[in-house]
């Protein structure tokens, strides 16, 4: 657990948390995080100080840069547990990383053979199979979600076959912030021979990850949702599977050879980074690994669970309020709705108070459809989020809801029953 002071040097790190004509409260996490100083000032060095390409021009200021960008991957590498460096693909973010893998394994999928994804994907973990499946005439099976909103493995037994060629599912759904037994599900696809894909976007900041453990396939993930620069991802694959990949864009620094006749790609991970890359966005990353790794995993999990659960347990003090699979195992993440009250009017007035929240259907439609809602407003904290800005959301919650009609008399809430730990006033 982070005390008061500890919270007081991490907020420190963040300029837009800091920033007086910016003042707010963020609980929009799932959707980008903040940036510390470290990552904004690495970038601004390399525009100023470095500037140059990469695997070019073999000059000094290329080799620096060259040097900083293997350094990234090396760390990214040790991160989430990779056993080599050419397992770690820089891409533009999960999208990509998810729409790269559907490209490259389209070759391997066949009439009648089927790729199972889950009820509460994301749009980009389910439309890249769409297509997919679209064009090669094979199948898309969905496995729905059990009582407590995760992946139901009694239906995913039943729907495995030996056709199956992929299991594509979050590790933590960006909806409810539902932990996916993926342990469980990876040990019964390899069993069949599938391949697992695992989408690890809401999961990276907030979970200690290891691939080798685990044993997926592919891990994906965007670096902007841990406290990273925008535009890009990774995709990490076991080297065994991406050898066999042929590439998905065909360009400058992916080859070893090229004539009109033919042309001889490069070993991984180039021959699937076709283009310059990132360069900027890859040297701010390793600052985010950097400041990440101040921190264990554990103690941030259990700093933000302390968040959430403490959220929850306000929240529980509103008349109407259904809370979604508050009793699941979560991470930092929660969706919400009040009876009689539009998500929509909530979340535009508690952003005209400074307080930022998600609302709507966070991309992921089948999932409301499937309980049958139309969106929710979802809180997500990250490490800098106190409980004194949970007591604040709630004080102009309560105020929003007045505004709202909301019916007081059937009302159970106090206020002033919590302590306020306001560090950030
Ligand atoms: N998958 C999940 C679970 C996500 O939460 C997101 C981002 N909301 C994505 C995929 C897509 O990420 P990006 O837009 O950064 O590619």
């Amino acid at each position: 657990m982070f005390s008061y002071e500890e919270i007081k040097t991490i907020r420190n790190h963040f300029p837009s948390l800091n920033n007086q004509d910016n003042h707010r409260i963020y609980f929009d996490n799932a959707a980008t995080t903040q940036k510390p100083v470290q990552v904004i000032n690495a970038i601004n060095k390399y525009y100023c100080h470095l500037n140059s390409n990469v695997n070019r021009s073999f000059n000094l200021l290329d080799q620096w840069t060259n040097n900083d960008l293997e350094l990234s991957r090396t760390n990214m590498k040790d991160f989430i547990h990779a056993k080599y460096r050419d397992e770690i693909i820089f891409t533009s973010g999960t999208t990509e990383s998810i729409n790269l893998i559907a490209f490259c394994l389209s070759n391997m999928i066949n009439k009648s053979d089927d790729i199972i994804i889950s009820h509460s994907e994301h749009h980009s973990n389910i439309i890249p199979w769409q297509v997919l499946i679209q064009n090669k005439n094979a199948h898309l099976k969905v496995i729905p979600v059990n009582s407590e909103g995760e992946l139901n493995l009694i239906v995913l037994k039943q729907l495995i076959t030996k056709n199956t060629k992929l299991i594509s599912i979050s590790h933590v759904t960006n909806t409810f912030g539902i932990i996916n037994p993926i342990q469980k599900l990876i040990q019964t696809a390899h069993k069949y021979k599938a391949l697992v894909l695992i989408d690890g976007s809401q999961a990276i900041s907030h979970i200690s990850i290891d691939v080798q453990k685990l044993d997926c396939d592919f891990y994906v993930f965007s670096i902007h949702k841990m406290y990273g620069p925008t535009g890009l991802g990774i995709l990490y694959g076991k080297q065994k599977v991406l050898d066999k990949f042929t590439p998905y864009q065909g360009g400058g620094g992916m080859i070893e050879q090229v004539t009109f006749n033919q042309t001889i790609f490069s070993g991984l991970p180039f021959k699937l980074e076709a283009g310059t890359p990132n360069i900027a966005g890859i040297i701010g990353t390793n600052k985010a690994l950097t400041f990440l790794g101040n921190y264990s995993m554990i103690q941030i999990k259990h700093y933000e669970n302390k968040l959430i659960q403490y959220a929850i347990q306000m929240l529980m003090n509103i008349h109407g309020i259904q809370i979604y699979y508050k009793n699941s195992k979560r991470t930092q993440m929660l969706s919400f709705n009040i009876e009689k009250i539009h998500y929509f009017d909530l979340g535009q007035l508690l952003n005209n108070y400074g307080i930022a929240v998600r609302t709507g259907t966070h991309c992921a439609q089948p999932i409301m459809d499937y309980l049958n809602i139309n969106g929710t407003i979802r809180l997500s904290f990250a490490l800098y989020n106190t409980m004194a800005e949970i007591d604040i959301f709630y004080h102009y919650l309560i105020k929003c809801l007045y505004i709202l009609s909301y019916d007081q008399k059937h009302s159970t809430f106090k206020v002033n029953k919590f302590k306020r730990i306001r560090i950030n006033t």
